[in-house]
Formats: C-alpha cells, sequence, structure tokens
C-alpha cells in the first residue's frame, strides 16, 4: 500500500522538467526521505505563485503531500534560498548540475540518502561562494565511489597494510599500493604523491568544515584525471553534465598563457 504523510521538508531542487501542456515535475533531494519527485499543478501558467520559489538553483523548506511511491506534491513553501552565483555563471552552473546529477544516479529515489544532503548542501555553498568548483566535485566524486560499487582502498596498501612508503593507484587492485607492490601491476595510474595526498584527504573531508581549498594547478589536473580513468574504466558513468565540464575546459585553454615547455 502507498503511503502518504502530510509534512515538512528540507530540500534541494535537482532538477525541473516539462510536463503536460502547463505542469512540471520537479526532483527534490530532501533531507529526510531522500530523492522524491513532485507534480507541481499549473507551474507553466502564469502567475502561478509559487513560481519565484520553485526557480533552478533552490533549496529551502516545504510543506508537502509525500508519498513513497509515485508523485508527491509541494503544498507551500515556508522558507527559501537562492544559489544566485551558481545561476548567472556558467561554471559554477555546470559543476553544481554535474553535482546534481551525480547524486541523482547514485541513489534511487524515494530511498533515504544519508549524510548526503548536508554534504550536498555544503558543496553548493561553497561553489556559489566561487571557492574551488572543481575541487569542491572531486571531493563529491570520491565520496560517490562507494555508492557506485566502486569502495577504493585509500587507507593504506591494498596488498601489506603499509602507510609509510610512496603511494601509486591500482585500478585492478581496487585502490592504493605501496612502493614494494608497484610491480604488480604495470597499469598503475603513476599519479603524483601530491594527487594521491589530495585523493585520500577528500575521501573523508567534510565540506561543512571548509572554508577554502589550494591545490596546485598540476595537481588539480591530475586528481581530474585519476577520476576520469576511476570513472571511465571502474563506475562507467558518462553524464551529459560531465561532458559539458570537459568541453568547458577546451573553451578556456586558449585564454591560459602558454607555458615554454609546451
Ligand atoms: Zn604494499
Amino acid at each position: 500500500m502507498a503511503q502518504q504523510l502530510v509534512t515538512n521538508f528540507n530540500g534541494i531542487l535537482l532538477y525541473r522538467r516539462d510536463y503536460r501542456e502547463r505542469d512540471m515535475l520537479i526532483k527534490f533531494l530532501t533531507a529526510e526521505y531522500g530523492k522524491k519527485m513532485f507534480f507541481i499543478r499549473g507551474a507553466r501558467k502564469r502567475g502561478f505563485k509559487m513560481a519565484a520559489e520553485l526557480l533552478p538553483f533552490t533549496m529551502g523548506e516545504y510543506v508537502g503531500d509525500l508519498r513513497d511511491q509515485g508523485l508527491s506534491y509541494i503544498n507551500s513553501v515556508k522558507t527559501v534560498q537562492y544559489f544566485e552565483q551558481i545561476s548567472q555563471d556558467i561554471e559554477l552552473n555546470a559543476y553544481a548540475t554535474y553535482i546534481m546529477s551525480l547524486i541523482d544516479v547514485a541513489y534511487p529515489d524515494n530511498q533515504p540518502v544519508g549524510q548526503w544532503f548536508q554534504q550536498i548542501t555544503s558543496a553548493l555553498q561553497l561553489i556559489d561562494q566561487h571557492v574551488a568548483p572543481a575541487l569542491v566535485t572531486n571531493v563529491v566524486e570520491i565520496q560517490l565511489l562507494g555508492v557506485f560499487g566502486v569502495a577504493p582502498e585509500l587507507r593504506w596498501c591494498t596488498v601489506c597494510g603499509r602507510q609509510d612508503l610512496p603511494f601509486d593507484y591500482s585500478e585492478s587492485y581496487g585502490g592504493l599500493l605501496c612502493q614494494q607492490h608497484w610491480h604488480l601491476d604495470p597499469h598503475r595510474l603513476h599519479a603524483s604523491q601530491a594527487a594521491l595526498f589530495y585523493l585520500r584527504r577528500f575521501s573523508v573531508l567534510d565540506l561543512a568544515k571548509v572554508h577554502s581549498i589550494n591545490v596546485k594547478p598540476t595537481t588539480a589536473k591530475q586528481l581530474r584525471h585519476i577520476l576520469d580513468t576511476i570513472y571511465d574504466n571502474s563506475v562507467g558513468l558518462h553524464l551529459k553534465a560531465k561532458r559539458f565540464i570537459d568541453q568547458m575546459g577546451s573553451w578556456y585553454q586558449p585564454l591560459q598563457p602558454r607555458s615554454q615547455d609546451d
């Protein structure tokens, strides 16, 4: 039997989709009940009373009629806040959209998402303040690997458990290899110690406690490469929002000064 419940909930608007002639479907990540799809009757009619409160890149507290199966309904909006920078800046927008697509793919609807509501809220707040959007995205990507069924061992060498030698990352061993065991995987990623340091650190980072993240551009590029490799090969996920970020990288390249060794 489908259950229904009229209640307050906290939500981040993940996306909106036109539905029928005058209506809209809106998916929220709720703090209390995981992701839910809402049917918003008349949302595309002129003068719709919740138009401003249900714009993309908002989060807030709402009162709704929540169903554990099928579509839910929003009765009223109590408070709402906008991620204004994200909605105005194409680059911030791209990272935020990608993060929200990842969480949408990672969990089925109507299933609790644990600490992810808070972590995604913090991620969006940092991105909205222009705080290292690419690195904040890396944190989310690394921490979601476990949800995607790829839980790399990032604490110690997967073979011997040592922590005191230089590391590398091995896809076939599912995590770190210490220098003594590098010979076991000729296809290890040959990642820099700096990139591995941040990979490990980001895997346990609570974004609510972060105010800034500073990583050298070469290290940031390596992190992007490591995560692309893991997401391509081990997760097998290719989201449209991610392709957009990749394309954006190529637009920006001509604007960067060329280094001597290019
Ligand atoms: Zn080892």
